[in-house]
């Protein structure tokens, strides 16, 4: 950490300053210039806000100089994380993008079972679904609980397709746990600590999406704690932002957050294109654009009618352009392989 002193900043202030440093376990180098002095703090600076130094009299300006998301960061580990889910699904590296495809919500057997097999006719490796479903108001469709997660596995039995589903409650872990191969922490939960600690101290894969109005780094620090907690088999999600524009689109889709992320984190990032636009005819436009973008895998919803799904429905495929996009999607992802684009 790097603590800039005022040009005018006396010797008492600049003395107090390496003081506070010491007096916290951490040693200094200071560099007395012309105008300015820097000091730079050496130790555990993670443990510390950059506040806590700006406060400071005769104090301009503190930078970090490491990022506050170490263990996801590349500079802990430079290779890209590969995420295996089940027993051979591979999300991250080179591997081709994985489609997980499916109902927002988990609504009948017969409807989940038709999904998962057209799912799995058209390449998808996994199943989505949720049974415990997060409502913004209290009296929405909330999932089957238990019995979503029964239908979930019998699809799994059926068709081979490794499952991911939500858990919003940390007292439902354990039940969810015996269900899925991989838990999803949805967008509204990104900053649920105590759900995060516990999804941490568990072995599953965490599909981790990026919060309403998260930032990069916000997101990136939720990560952290769950490999702080021992679990490395995180992979991102990107789900689109709230911006000042919900006239068109339900978020904004934050397409640069792929690239970035695949920049500073050696974690898998998949895409959501279907809450991140809101609306079922964007979702083929914007998934293309992810894949291009470099997304390791791609989430879509996915409903026989959509026009009756008991959730999202108007972000939802219905099945004929879901193969559609099936489709383009390999004849992309081909295509950037062979570098012809
Ligand atoms: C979902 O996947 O259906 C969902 C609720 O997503 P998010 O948490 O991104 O809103
Ligand atoms: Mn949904």
């Amino acid at each position: 950490m790097i603590i800039i002193m005022e040009p005018g900043a006396s010797e008492t202030q600049i003395n107090s300053v390496i003081k506070h440093i010491t007096d916290l376990g951490m040693r200094t180098v200071v560099n007395s210039g012309v105008v300015q002095t820097v000091i730079a703090a050496i130790g555990e600076t993670s443990k510390y806000s950059t506040d806590q130094f700006e406060i400071l009299e005769g104090v301009r300006k503190v930078e970090r100089i490491q990022v506050p998301f170490k263990l996801v960061s590349r500079d802990s580990h430079h290779d890209d994380t590969i995420v295996t889910i089940g027993k051979n699904i591979k999300i991250g590296g080179n591997n081709p993008p994985v489609i997980i495809a499916g109902p927002c919500s988990v609504e009948s057997e017969e409807i989940l079972l038709s999904i998962a097999k057209v799912a799995k006719e058209c390449g998808a490796k996994m199943l989505r679904g949720g049974a415990f479903k997060p409502r913004t108001g209290p009296r929405g469709f909330e999932g089957l609980g238990k019995i979503g997660l029964e239908f979930l596995a019998t699809a799994r039995k059926e068709t081979g397709l490794a499952v991911v589903t939500e858990i919003m409650d940390t007292r439902d872990l354990d039940l969810i746990c015996e269900f899925t191969d991989m838990l999803q922490v949805g967008a509204r939960n990104m900053q649920n600590f105590s759900l995060l600690n516990e999804v941490g101290r568990t072995n599953k894969p965490v599909l981790l999406k990026r919060g309403l109005s998260a930032t990069i780094e916000e997101w990136l620090l939720a990560a952290e704690r769950i490999l702080d907690k021992g679990n490395s088999q995180v992979v991102l999600c990107e789900r689109g932002i709230r911006t000042f524009d919900n006239k068109y689109t339900r978020n904004t889709a934050d397409i640069a957050a792929i690239p970035v992320v695949r920049k500073l984190s050696h974690l898998p990032i998949i895409f959501d294109p279907s809450h991140a636009t809101g609306k079922w005819d964007l979702v083929g436009p914007l998934a293309k654009a992810s894949v291009v973008a470099g997304a390791h895998g791609l989430i879509i919803e996915v409903h026989p009618e959509p026009e009756k799904a008991l959730s999202d429905g108007p972000q939802t495929l219905n099945f004929e352009n879901f193969k559609k996009l099936t489709k383009e999607l390999e004849l992309t992802s081909n295509l950037l392989a062979s570098s012809k684009i």
